[in-house]
């Protein structure tokens, strides 16, 4: 393999907080160098002499002193994570172990590893392409089963293989058109267009159905954006409680408590609500309540689930329906809370008020929960999600480069279509085969690389 980086980066990897295990991992051409110049094992062996994929006790020592106990991991380039050799040191977990470890390194001849800079080195060392790349930073901010499935599928390249599959079929036919013009004697574009128009429209049909699935991947990826509304004292800051499984919001008798938003990602079965949590809607003449309202009424307007919160053990009054007609057009679901108590609302009642799923639930309880779930999972996701099968597009920037590709391809099929001349039209081919690249990383600008990488966090 071809040493890109002659430098060689380190980095603490795993979390700095106490724990039984921290790792501190060297990358480079260097690695096994620096690593013996710091190490210390039984009789005095040295690393860069021992076998690949390795395993090796000894001490972390810098003038005579001991740093750590330690277990060397030894890989050898290309079989890393980085493509590149590897050491990784497995100290004690602790702030103290794993930074005295790291600054001897440092001292030995490593560079601080930037943030990302490890997976930076897969993709350029082609260890990986760029949706497998970013799928690493995906699996390791999941907040929910879907997501991290979702990251995972993407990591083993579910994408890759679609996009390189879409982007194989546009370059034959460019490469077709090409070698047409410069040869017409062997190859004839004589009724070509009705063959391109057939191939281009499946690869546009095959994109759009990615694009359809951007939608339900924002949910897998950040959430669902929901919001609890419902008049004060119905058990909003209870159910959030209840659904975050902590004391988060407080919780009282009296109206009317909660006038700020509150915000928090919870995970909900397989799926994570982005729970925001609003004062009280209802008609009040409190001017830090009214603020309260407007909130509400904001965030849910721009919410993707409202959770509308009823007391079922009082009748339904005018600030109930206010309410139900307020979210009459949003996705929604109607939960009677308190269904603990004597019931004075029924399911029947609400529903010939409005078309939406009424749920009893008894926040105080925990009851209810498990129906709330299967109506979002239902409402959301269409019941089950096989990653195995299905790809989704969750990375905005997938989605913008997606589209992008489905425009040109459009172009070159209405060009085929008016009879325009295929040099014409090759060039929406090449600037789909671009955006194209763009998920996948070939030919991608230094900056947009840069960019990428720099959002990840240290030690990957
Ligand atoms: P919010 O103003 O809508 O956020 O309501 P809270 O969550 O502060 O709850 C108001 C009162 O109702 C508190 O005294 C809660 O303990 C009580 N409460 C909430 N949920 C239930 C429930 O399911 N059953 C009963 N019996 N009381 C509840």
């Amino acid at each position: 393999m071809d040493i890109f980086f002659e430098d060689t980066i380190a980095a603490i990897s795993t979390a700095q907080s106490p724990a039984g295990i921290g790792i501190v991992r060297m990358s480079g051409p260097d690695a096994f160098k620096i690593a013996d110049r710091v190490y210390h094992g039984n009789n005095n062996k040295k690393l860069a002499e021992q076998k690949a994929n390795t395993v090796h006790y000894g001490w972390i020592r810098e003038n005579d002193r001991d740093l750590d106990e330690v277990l060397v991991v030894l890989l050898c380039a290309p079989h890393s994570y980085t493509g590149e050799n590897t050491v990784e040191i497995d100290c004690h977990g602790g702030i103290l172990s794993t930074r005295r470890v790291l600054s001897a390194l440092l001292k030995n001849g490593a560079r601080i590893a930037e943030p990302g800079e490890f997976t930076k080195r897969a993709f350029l060392n082609g260890r990986m392409d760029l949706s497998q790349a970013e799928a690493v930073m995906d699996v390791i901010s999941a907040k929910s089963e879907y997501a991290l499935d979702s990251s995972l599928s993407q990591l083993k390249g579910s994408l890759k293989t679609r996009i390189e599959n879409i982007r194989g079929k546009v370059l034959n036919e460019l490469a077709f058109i090409e070698a047409a013009l410069d040869d017409p004697e062997h190859y004839s574009l004589d009724g070509y267009s009705e063959t391109i128009i057939k191939i281009l429209t499946e690869q546009k049909a095959a994109i759009a159905s990615l694009i359809e699935t951007a939608e339900r991947g924002k949910y897998i990826e950040e959430g669902i954006r929901t919001v609890i509304v419902g008049k004060p004292n119905v058990g909003k800051s209870s159910l959030l409680n209840l659904l975050s499984g902590k004391e988060r919001a407080i919780v009282t008798d009296i109206p009317g408590t909660t006038r700020d938003t509150i915000e928090e990602t919870i995970s909900f079965g397989q799926a994570a609500l982005r729970i925001i949590d609003t004062a009280g809607i209802h008609a009040s003449g409190d001017k830090v309540e009214q603020i309260g309202v407007k909130i509400a009424k904001d965030e849910a307007s721009g919410a993707d689930l409202v959770l509308f919160v009823a007391d079922s053990s009082r009748e339904l009054d005018d600030d109930d329906k206010n309410i139900l007609e307020l979210i009459k057009n949003k996705k929604a679901i109607v939960l009677l809370n308190k269904s603990d108590l004597p019931q004075k609302i029924t399911a029947d009642e609400i529903s010939c008020l409005c078309d939406k799923k009424v749920i009893s639930i008894s926040a105080s309880e925990g009851s209810g929960i498990e129906m709330l779930k299967d109506a979002v999972k239902d409402m959301f996701f269409e019941g089950e999600i096989s990653f195995n099968d299905q790809v989704f597009i969750t990375n905005m920037r997938h989605l913008a480069a997606l589209k992008e590709a489905e425009e040109s391809i459009g172009f070159a099929i209405e060009g085929a279509e008016c009879g325009i001349p295929e040099d014409v039209y090759s060039s929406d081919l090449y600037a789909a085969i671009n955006a194209l690249d763009k998920m996948i990383g070939g030919n991608v600008s230094e900056d947009l690389v840069n960019e990428i990488f720099s959002k990840f966090c240290m030690g990957k």
